[in-house]
């Protein structure tokens, strides 16, 4: 099948308010077209360099999404076109964004990553930490940053009820903090859970976002 195929078969499985982020990391530009041309305009990549070279190759109405864990340091070379960035696990991230999109005139969309996989390695937050995110007064000061939703990723696992486990728990969490601290906010609705791996499993526990890469492009 071709790319191009592989989005289609992709997004027939999906209801429309479901978004497919076709995660082009490792892959080149070339590949990139090949989805464009099929009409896909969302696209994720893991690290902050091969995103900006990306992005200044690439057709300017792509929306650009980092799915990867984000360092402080290097918001600054992102900010000026990230569409949505997944991955904010702390205070100290987010008022770098809220400062860089001040720099730009911009207002950037952000995810807060949760932690519900069982691996240690995985980032985010839990919903206690998410709280006090939301409750101090330097998040409440930020102009520049819009909290969207949030994200996650399942254990890398063959436990079908550990994944449903997982995505339970991240839709949960979202309903938690909708009614804590988005109760009026329309634009809180995302949950972006499951990658190539288990985004039925997410789909059927509420995603609204899936991020998608090896179905679509192959193996890295
Ligand atoms: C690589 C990656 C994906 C996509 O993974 P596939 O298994 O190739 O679909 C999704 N989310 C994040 C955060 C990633 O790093």
């Amino acid at each position: 099948m071709s790319i191009a195929e592989r989005i289609e078969s992709i997004r027939k499985e999906l209801n429309e308010s479901v978004t497919l982020v076709a995660v082009s990391k490792t892959k080149p530009v070339e590949a990139i077209l090949d989805a464009y041309a099929a009409g896909q305009l969302e696209f994720g990549e893991n690290k902050v360099q091969e995103l900006v070279g990306k992005y200044e190759l690439l057709p300017k109405d792509i929306h650009w999404h980092l799915i990867g864990h984000l360092q402080s340091n290097k918001v600054k070379y992102i900010a000026p076109f990230v569409h949505l960035i997944h991955s904010v696990d702390s205070l100290k991230l987010l008022s770098e964004i809220n400062k860089q999109a001040l720099k730009c005139n911009r207002v950037i969309d952000c995810l807060l990553q949760f932690h519900v996989a069982s691996e240690e390695t995985k980032f985010g937050l839990n919903e206690t930490e998410a709280t006090e995110l939301l409750n101090s007064e330097e998040y409440k000061s930020m102009k520049n940053i819009r909290i969207v939703g949030i994200m996650g990723m399942a254990s890398f696992t063959d436990h079908l009820d550990l994944i449903h486990k997982e995505f339970q728990s991240l839709k949960s969490t979202f309903e938690v903090l909708k009614t804590s601290h988005f109760h009026e906010d329309d634009f809180f609705k995302e949950i972006s859970m499951g990658m190539s791996g288990d985004y039925s499993i997410a789909v059927s526990e509420g995603s609204t976002m899936i991020r998608v890469g090896s179905t679509i492009f192959g193996s890295r």
